[in-house]
């Protein structure tokens, strides 16, 4: 992935596991390219990063995240209205790809430490 980020990121944000709360970023969701999952795009209230995270549909192994166990099983099949409403109640954390000062080895994601929940999700419509 070679695009840069919308607004400038600050690579010099120290890692904190920090909870923003609830943010006005507005976040992009859209299917994933085989369609299992829900892609999340948007830009991290700490560090600026662009961050993305995928969230996948009911797949066995690939569920570390709160909203898989929720969508997994009795909800195979869910609508992007359904997804929007979990997706604004999950907290999400910052996976903008920079390994900030003072990441931990064994951080959960690659970022500044973020956590936040996301009040406007609006659906990427695919031209
Ligand atoms: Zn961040
Ligand atoms: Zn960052």
């Amino acid at each position: 992935m070679t695009e840069r980020p919308r607004a400038s990121h600050d690579f010099s944000t120290v890692y904190a596991e920090e909870d923003m709360g609830e943010t006005a970023t507005v976040f992009t969701r859209r299917a994933s390219l085989d369609g299992h999952g829900v892609v999340v795009d948007g830009t991290c209230p700490r560090c600026q990063g662009r961050t993305t995270t995928e969230y996948r549909h009911g797949l066995p192994g690939t569920g570390t995240k709160g909203l898989l166990t929720w969508l997994r099983g009795e909800h195979p099949v869910t609508t992007p209205d359904d997804d929007s409403d979990a997706l604004t109640r999950e907290v999400h954390y910052c996976e903008c790809g920079h390994p900030h000062p003072n990441l931990p080895p064994d951080a959960a994601f690659t970022g500044c430490g973020a956590s936040w929940r996301i009040r406007t999700l609006t659906a990427e419509r695919a031209t």
